[in-house]
């Protein structure tokens, strides 16, 4: 059977639905959903969820503190729960980082995020439980936190149907049809033919596979990024926030139930390629240890956690470890895909801006950062640590 929609969505995480709710609100109701396995299967169900707000441009500055008040009013704005929790988040920098984070601090400042700069010796007062030593400086952002991909997702999606958006699960699409110089539409592994003017690429991990069905490629490796959960003894006390150290390459994420979900920032992602496929694989022994040496490192009262459990979380990593929020080569096809590894805290404004591209040709928030055609223009060189600070 032959279909027709405005916009096709490949893809249905956290960017897929966000997308499908914003183009609804704005009127465009022939939205179709297209999801190979279940809502959020992807990076998306694995994501710690964390919310800092320490870009290195303003761009994302606006972005992340737009999808923060959406968190903060998503019952609201939204409809269903996001989950969030404004526990704050502490971002420790060596001293040879401090210069930079000064400069991030005053662009978050320009854009109306709250945050403050801590000298080392401060952090007793706002968290008592991490160690100063090896630090420069730390940000406080009082209102950072987590929240729930998969609610925030499931939230979308709910509200998307509402206002006439179609999903479909167990959807692959597995061609994406082309008429002269522009998109046409999909086929999916249903058998099923889907004609539309618009298809948006927001597969996610999955985002260079579904480009090359059209003939296209992408500048995105997936990088594998391994995630452990630990249960924090009775000792601890009430919950830590969140914690990330740049200076000692680690982060604490509080969970409920006692838990802390925790990793490394040392790596280079992108240097650890890692078949999408594999996401949710078990961790080994041996890199758990090593992450949680470093994570009793920053927070000595989890020395004595209990591992519980670890698995093989992946982000779509641009070089430059920012979005690709943009029309491809290929007219009508759209990609919202190179989330390295911001891809929640972004959704809202990602939805939005998208939405806006789509509609009007225009977005309100500058769109050169995450636009395809910047890595012709320089040679990008990025890591997840530079996606906070840039390079100094
Ligand atoms: C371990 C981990 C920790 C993270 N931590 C954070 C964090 O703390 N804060 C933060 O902001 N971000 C974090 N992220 C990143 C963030 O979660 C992701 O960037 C975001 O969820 C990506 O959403 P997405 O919709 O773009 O992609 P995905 O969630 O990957 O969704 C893409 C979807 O496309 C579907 N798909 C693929 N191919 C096809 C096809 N051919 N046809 C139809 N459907 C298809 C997939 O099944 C998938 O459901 C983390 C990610 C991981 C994995």
């Amino acid at each position: 059977m032959i279909r027709t929609a405005d916009v096709v969505i490949i893809g249905g995480g956290a960017t897929g639905a966000s997308l499908a709710f914003q183009l609804a609100c704005r009127g465009v109701t022939r939205v179709v959903v297209l999801e190979r396995r279940f809502l959020a299967a992807g990076g998306t169900g694995r994501s710690l969820g964390i919310i800092r707000q320490l870009y290195p441009n303003p761009e994302t500055c606006r972005m992340v503190l737009r999808s923060l008040r959406v968190f903060q009013n998503f019952r609201d704005l939204v409809g269903g729960e996001s989950g969030y929790v404004g526990c704050g988040a502490l971002i420790g920098v060596s001293t040879a980082m401090r210069p930079t984070l000064e400069h991030s601090l005053e662009i978050q400042r320009e854009v109306g995020i709250r945050a403050e700069l801590l000298k080392p010796e401060e952090l007793a007062r706002v968290e008592p439980r991490i160690n100063p030593s090896g630090l420069g400086a730390v940000l406080y952002e009082p209102e950072s936190g987590y929240g729930d991909p998969t609610a925030v997702t499931l939230g979308y999606a709910g509200a998307a149907r509402d206002r006439g958006v179609v999903i479909e699960q167990g959807a692959a699409v597995t061609e994406i049809r082309v008429e002269g110089d522009r998109v046409a539409g999909v086929a999916t592994e249903n058998g099923e033919r889907i004609d539309a003017r618009v298809v948006v690429n927001a597969a996610g991990l999955w985002a260079g596979a579904v480009a090359a069905l059209a003939g296209g490629a992408l500048p995105i490796v997936v990088g594998r990024h391994p995630v452990f959960i630990v249960k924090r003894g009775a000792a601890f006390g009430p919950p830590h926030m969140v914690y990330l150290d740049l200076a000692g390459g680690a982060y604490v994420r509080p969970e409920t139930g006692d838990l802390t979900l925790t990793g490394s920032l040392t790596e280079d992602e992108s240097r650890h390629p890692m078949d999408p496929d594999l996401l949710g694989g078990e961790a080994g022994f041996e890199e758990a240890a090593e992450a949680l040496e470093r994570t009793s490192r920053a927070l000595p009262s989890l020395a004595d956690c209990r591992y519980q459990q670890g698995y093989a979380g992946a982000f779509d990593i641009t070089p430059d470890w920012m979005p690709i929020l943009d029309e491809s080569p290929l007219r009508g096809f759209y990609v919202a895909a190179g989330m390295s590894g911001h891809g929640f805290k972004l959704c809202p404004a990602v939805g939005e801006l998208m939405a806006e591209l789509i509609t009007e040709g225009r977005t309100t928030i500058n769109r050169a950062p995450f636009r395809l055609d910047r890595f012709a223009a320089r040679r990008p060189g990025g890591s997840f640590v530079g996606s906070f600070l840039g390079s100094s």
